[in-house]
C-alpha cells in the first residue's frame, strides 16, 4: 500500500469517526474557571473584571459576589453546547447550572446596583444537556475543548430549518428536543451504511 492510499484511508476512517467524538459536554462558565486555574464560578467572573481592568483601564466591581444573588432573575438557555443567559442590554454571559448567578459585562448589572442577579435553571437540565449532547457536531475548528465547543457545526440539516445546534430555549420542553432528534437516528443508521 502506498503512503498516498494510506493517509487517504485513513482520512476517511477518521472522517467516519470523528463525528462520533463530538465532544460530550455542554460549557459552563466553571469550566471557563477550571480551564484558567481557578475552581468557581464566581473566581471566573472576578477573573474577566481583571481583564477588563488590564486590557481596558476600566474597574468593575461585582458587589455581594459573596452572596446569594438578588433582583430581577434571568432565564438560562443553551446557545451552541453552552450555557449561557441574556440580559437587557444586549449582553450575554457564561453561567454554571450549578450555581446560577448572572453577571453582565456589558454592563456591570448596573440596573441591579451592580449585583450578581439570580438565574431561572429548570430541574431538568441535565436530561436536557444529554438530549442535546446527541445531536452530532463538527468540532475540528478551535485549539481548545472550549474554543471546539464554541466553534462547533451542526453535523445535521434539517429542511428549512438550518443545522440541528445543540440549543435549548426555556420554551422547549425535553418532549420537543427529542422530536427534534428524529433525523439523528437516521444519520446514525447511514453511517453504519455508509450512506447507502
Ligand atoms: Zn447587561
Amino acid at each position: 500500500m502506498g503512503h498516498g492510499q494510506r493517509v487517504r484511508l485513513l482520512y476517511s476512517f477518521w472522517m467516519v469517526t470523528m463525528p462520533v467524538q463530538s465532544l460530550q459536554r455542554v460549557v459552563n462558565a466553571t469550566h471557563y474557571a477550571k480551564d484558567r486555574g481557578l475552581k468557581t464560578a464566581r473566581e471566573f467572573a472576578l477573573a474577566l473584571c481583571d481583564d477588563i481592568r488590564k486590557s481596558r483601564r476600566i474597574v468593575v466591581v461585582i458587589k455581594d459576589l459573596d452572596k446569594d444573588p438578588v433582583g430581577p432573575p434571568v432565564s438560562a438557555r443553551i446557545w451552541q453546547g453552552q450555557w449561557i443567559a441574556d440580559c437587557e442590554c444586549g449582553g450575554a454571559s457564561f453561567i454554571d447550572p450549578e450555581d446560577p448567578f448572572f453577571f453582565c459585562f456589558g454592563c456591570g448589572n448596573r440596573s441591579n446596583k451592580n449585583r450578581p442577579r439570580p438565574v431561572i435553571v429548570p430541574d431538568n437540565w441535565r436530561e436536557i444537556e444529554a438530549v442535546l449532547l446527541e445531536r452530532p457536531v463538527d468540532d475540528m475548528a478551535g485549539l481548545t475543548d472550549l474554543e471546539r465547543v464554541a466553534l462547533a457545526k451542526p453535523l445535521i440539516m434539517v429542511d428549512g430549518k438550518g443545522g440541528l445546534a445543540r440549543n435549548w430555549n426555556p420554551s422547549e420542553t425535553v418532549a420537543e428536543l427529542r422530536e427534534q432528534n428524529q433525523p439523528v437516528e437516521k444519520w446514525r443508521k447511514s453511517l453504519k451504511t455508509g450512506g447507502r
